[in-house]
């Protein structure tokens, strides 16, 4: 059944989890002012499920079990569903900055693939136990927390090289009804406030290295887990326009020997699946954020636009602005056409998934990993030193101060200076506060520093087939029949021995 956002916070209250933020114990998740806005952001993708108009992006029948599911809890069947679940994460992101519930879309497609594969190479039954879980999660309608980026320690060593072997999680012990993990995942989106964890690789493992490939669900308040956090967004803090609102909290999870029944195992060192696992989720989270992005960029637009005219000027006059926002709609379209294009020429694979294309995606990603600096900038450069300079909110209503201030800061006379101001604040909220600096890091980092990246375009781009494709014109001597009828400079024949006759040379030459 489909929640509501106060569903979902009600629902919390259910969870005792061992969650510290800061230093400070919180007793219960669901009214910790430090987690708010992390809960709101995540409550988005609860009430646009339940609102008509956006039924359609949010909202898809899921195949195996024929119910309507959230589509952050979908797995997809057409490229239609991969283009809808990117629009939905955009739209959800422009209005939460960032959603945050996406990863587990992501990681539920991934899994549903490789445990299929793993049946099929092994003979076992990880993929109906999957299914099970699946459509319990998508019945309850659960928030999930994608526990893959393992602390890693020594970044040059393997898992198993490692002095302390806790800075990956692994399989300690295998019991009869189930598996015991142990270890260290660093950064985990939302994790205070999610109703489960998917643990899950975040490498391809060798043999050497097979009981740190572990896929698995995990409550978040089983006996063992501990979770140390940051606050979500800038919780109570007067100029914090719209993260006071809305924000993303990260955790350090800590499996200190937690038990997992065998019915929430998905895969357990089958090494081959698991780089399959990995690399698949990266693919689709690498989709899902490219949608993220592009919302978080409508939000700079839009806010770009309004600093704009709140400075008294015109982009039909004032070219150099209206360039730079054009710069910024560019870079923002740009890397939202490329998770357009993965979409189109999406690709089922043996489990009829559909998978959004990995050179589209990570090319998408790639470039808004990279490109969030200059986006940043262009909003600076439309906007002027203010967002950083102005007073703090509580200077607006000191009597000795606020009538005078108010006078000089505005800029258009229609617009009020107080409108100036709020929108001023926005835009420092959004890219120079810390919160700014945070979307900077999770766009570089967030589903893979960018050398992931780079090395996914390289091992699935056809380059080989262009050589063919050259070779075989050069077989045909293609090159050459061209050069013979060219009438370019230099290019009459292999050589280029016929030189162009200059103009006046033949007088000269006489
Ligand atoms: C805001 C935010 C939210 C996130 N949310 C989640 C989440 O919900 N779940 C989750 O699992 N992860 C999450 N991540 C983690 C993200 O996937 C990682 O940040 C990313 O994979 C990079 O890992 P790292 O941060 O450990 O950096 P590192 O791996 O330490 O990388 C730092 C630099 O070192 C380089 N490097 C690393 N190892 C090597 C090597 N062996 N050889 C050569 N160069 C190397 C990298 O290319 C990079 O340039 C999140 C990250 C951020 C910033």
């Amino acid at each position: 059944m489909l929640m509501s956002a106060a569903d979902y916070r009600d629902s919390l209250r259910r969870f005792k989890p061992r969650v510290f933020v800061n230093g400070e114990r919180i007793d219960s998740v669901a009214d910790a002012p430090q987690l708010s806005p992390g809960i709101n952001a995540i409550g988005v993708s609860y009430d646009f499920a339940l609102k008509s108009e956006h039924l359609p992006l949010m909202t898809a029948r899921q195949r195996t079990s024929g119910k309507t599911v959230n589509r952050m809890l979908h797995i997809n069947d057409t490229s239609t569903d991969l283009l809808y679940k990117l629009e939905a994460v955009r739209l959800m992101c422009r209005e939460s900055g960032c959603a945050q519930r996406y990863l587990a879309h992501d990681a539920l497609n991934a899994i549903f693939q490789a445990t299929t594969r793993i049946d099929a190479n092994h003979g076992t039954d990880y993929h109906a136990r999957f299914l099970n879980y699946l459509h319990r999660v998508q019945e309850e309608d659960l928030t999930l927390g994608i526990a893959m980026t393992d602390a890693k320690g020594d970044r040059s060593r393997k898992p198993g090289a490692q002095d302390n072997p806790d800075v990956y999680v692994h399989i300690k012990e295998r019991r009869k009804d189930g598996i015991v993990i142990r270890g260290t995942k660093a950064i985990v989106t939302s994790a205070p406030y999610v109703h489960e964890f998917l643990v899950m690789p975040c490498r391809t493992m060798t043999p050497d290295d097979k009981d740190f490939a572990v896929c698995c669900a995990v409550p978040v308040d089983a006996e063992g887990v501990t979770i140390a956090a940051r606050p979500a967004g800038r919780p109570g803090e007067s100029a914090a326009k719209f993260s006071a609102r809305y924000g993303q909290s990260t955790g350090v999870v800590m499996f200190d020997d937690v038990f997992v029944p065998w019915d929430n195992v998905f895969l357990a060192s089958e090494c081959e699946e698991g780089g399959y696992l990995t690399t698949s989720y990266a693919t689709h989270h690498r989709h899902s954020c490219i949608g993220a992005r592009a919302g978080f960029g409508d939000l700079l637009i839009g806010t770009g636009a309004l600093m704009i005219e709140a400075n008294g000027l015109d982009t039909d006059r004032h070219a150099h602005v209206r360039d730079a926002m054009v710069e910024l709609i560019k870079i923002v379209e740009g890397f939202f056409a490329c998770g357009v294009a993965a979409s189109v020429y999406g690709i089922k694979d043996e489990s009829a998934t559909m998978m959004p294309d990995a050179v589209f995606s990570n090319i998408g990603k790639l470039l808004l990993a990279t490109q969030i600096y200059d986006m940043h900038r262009l909003a600076h450069y439309v906007s002027g030193g203010l967002i950083v300079a102005l007073p703090g909110p509580d200077e607006d209503h000191n009597p000795e101060t606020a009538a005078s201030l108010s006078a000089v800061l505005a800029g258009r006379p229609d617009i009020p200076s107080s409108q100036r101001m709020e929108v001023a604040r926005l835009m420092e909220d959004l890219t120079a506060s810390h919160q700014g600096s945070w979307y900077s890091l999770i766009s570089l980092h967030g589903g893979g520093s960018p050398e992931a990246m780079k090395r996914e375009i390289w091992r699935n781009y056809p380059v080989g087939e262009k050589r063919e494709l050259v070779e075989q014109l050069l077989d045909r001597g293609v090159l050459a029949d061209g050069q013979r009828v060219s009438k370019q400079p230099g290019r009459c024949c292999v050589t280029g021995c016929e030189v162009p006759e200059l103009p006046g040379a033949k007088e000269a030459a006489e």
